[in-house]
């Protein structure tokens, strides 16, 4: 086995065996001072594909900070093979305000990847992140969850038409992947581009940590590890079924109506087609509007602020075929499918 390689970013190196936690400077304040993102680099002592794990692109959203400082900071990394670049807040100026964009002028950061040098100062800050952590990686994971008001159970979103992709978004072993390429700018497109298969991971509510979900995310980097043998201890997780949808299975149902939303399921539960999803009242409870499944399917992402205008979405209904209905049943009752050999 050849020898590994020190990770290098612009002014430091981590070598082989060691751990760094750096406070990387991406931009200014008005102040003058520096911002600084938090970062943590765990060089393996062997080789082996490098892999970065970032959170709070959008600075409101928390489950994934969460996850990547348990990585960083809670697991044993004895005998890791390649090197693991934790970034668990890239929005810096967002998370501070705990807001989703750059409190400059507004701006995505997870549209403005990979950056410039010299354009506004959120391409800026893209830049020096995208330089300096994900360009010299291998593989990436970018944890997110939904919009404030809306949460979603956890899934992945990753274009598995690339080969490489689906390897790594199959081997996260969530029940959902939904095929998409993602927008110009994300994090996760711009790297694929790139030659870095990156997967972006929904999950949950923002402005919260939710224990469920966080644990459930450490179960599928575990088996990304396994997969690309970094932790070569750990098995490679199968989920007792699994559904890739692509942009026309999935719907989001709006409201008709304005007013006061009862939901009748949880995100992540079955509908039945005909089923009453939500009714919405107005304040006097009269005039009580039915919205129904328009087809069985699983409900990825709901409204959480149970307020609505005519056209607000109500929530994500993703289709299920009958075979993955029945799988889906099954391991809610307890009965776990056989692994596919
Ligand atoms: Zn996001």
């Amino acid at each position: 086995m050849s020898e590994a390689d020190p990770f290098t970013y612009d002014g430091g190196r981590v070598d082989p065996g060691e751990t760094q936690n750096v406070r990387y400077t991406i931009s200014e304040t008005y102040m003058g001072d520096p911002v600084r993102m938090p970062v943590t680099i765990v060089n393996g002592d062997r080789p082996g594909p490098t892999m970065f794990l970032s959170a709070a692109a959008h600075g409101d959203e928390l489950n994934g900070v969460e996850v990547v400082r348990e990585v960083a900071h809670e697991w044993d990394h004895a005998g890791l093979e390649g090197t693991l670049v934790c970034l668990p807040v890239l929005n810096v100026p967002g998370f501070i305000a705990q807001q989703r964009y750059l409190p400059i002028y507004d701006r995505d950061l997870n549209r403005s990847f990979p950056g410039h040098e010299s354009s506004t100062s959120a391409r800026r800050m893209a830049y020096r992140i995208f330089n300096n952590f994900v360009e010299p990686c291998d593989i990436g994971l970018d944890f997110h969850t939904s919009t404030r008001g809306r949460t979603n159970m956890l899934h992945v979103r990753a274009d598995m038409d690339d080969p490489e992709v689906s390897r790594l978004a199959n081997s996260f072993a969530s029940n959902v992947i939904i095929d998409s390429d993602g927008a110009d700018g994300t994090l996760r497109r711009e790297a694929t581009e790139r030659g870095i298969p990156t997967i972006t991971v929904e999950m949950g509510e923002a402005h919260r940590f939710q224990r469920r979900l966080i644990d459930q995310a450490l179960d599928g980097i575990a088996s990304v590890l396994a997969e690309y043998a970094v932790h070569p201890t750990e098995p490679v997780n199968w989920p007792g079924w699994r559904t890739v949808v692509s942009a026309e299975q999935k719907t989001w149902i709006r409201a008709d109506a304005g007013g006061l939303v009862d939901h009748h399921y949880e995100s992540g539960e079955l509908v039945e087609e005909g089923a009453t999803i939500c009714t919405i009242s107005n304040p006097f409870k009269t005039d009580v509007v039915t919205v129904t499944a328009p087809f069985t399917g699983l409900l990825a992402g709901a409204l959480e602020n149970p307020v609505v205008y005519p056209g607000n979405p109500i929530c994500h209904l993703v289709e299920l075929d009958e075979r993955t209905q029945r799988a889906y049943l099954r391991e809610r009752s307890g009965t776990m499918p056989e692994r596919p050999s």
